[in-house]
């Protein structure tokens, strides 16, 4: 799979760029946003590995210079531990995951692999992950083989956060998903629903499916 490594650090990059063809990816390495872009200007990837912080274009300008969809590469944003909002930016702005610095490599390996689970799971329409299963087209949802009675909103939150494994959504992104035209709609509701959510699967014998990042959002890992 190819990789375009973006860090302005050469030591991080040098170090990066070193293990992830150890680990079997072919990498490209970039030092700025400008150069990054001239790379997905010219060159497919499979993912881009985005530091926020870079000289003459942060990593914001090269998530905005991505197309929307399609052959799109995943991106992985790397940030530093106390720019919370920073990261809630990346996500909402199309980044597919980020990892904390400072970070094990093993983890950056792991995000990775989880990243390129994540095409086929985005067309199924048979979700199933730790004895939850969600049947999408017939709109039915079971655990361990019993049925599970969801609300409309419950089941699209559910579907969201399985069909996209790995991934943080804030708030806002849910709010955006699955809230439709509620006028009343508010973080506080989704707060609601994934409490709702969460009380029916550990009813059901699935604890902690659910996971809260605080002040990043919402994920089943
Ligand atoms: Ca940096």
């Amino acid at each position: 799979m190819k990789l375009l490594l973006v860090e302005d650090s050469q030591r991080l990059r040098d170090t990066l760029a070193h293990g992830l063809r150890a680990a079997g990816f072919t990498v490209d390495v970039a030092g700025d946003g400008v150069e990054a872009n001239g790379f997905l200007a010219a060159f497919g990837y499979d993912f881009v590995v985005l530091d926020l912080g870079l000289p003459r274009l942060d990593g914001f300008g090269v998530l905005r210079a991505l197309p929307a969809g399609g052959a799109r590469p995943r991106v992985l944003v790397l940030s530093a531990r106390d720019q919370v909002s920073d990261r809630i930016e990346a996500l909402n702005a199309g980044a597919d995951d980020y990892l904390v610095k400072p970070f094990a490599f093993e983890e950056l390996v792991a995000h990775l692999h989880a990243l390129a689970r994540r095409p086929a799971e985005a067309q199924a329409d048979v979700l199933e992950h730790r004895g939850v299963k969600l049947d999408v087209q017939a709109h039915q949802a079971s655990v361990h083989g019993r049925a599970l009675n969801l609300t409309p909103r419950e089941f699209a939150l559910l579907e969201l956060l399985l069909r996209h494994r790995g991934r943080v959504f804030a708030r806002a992104v849910i709010l955006d998903r699955i809230a439709g035209s509620a006028s009343e709609a508010s973080d506080r509701s989704v707060e609601v629903l994934v409490f709702g959510l969460r009380r029916k699967l550990a009813d059901a014998g699935c604890e902690n499916l659910i996971e809260n990042r605080r002040g990043a959002g919402y994920l089943i890992a």
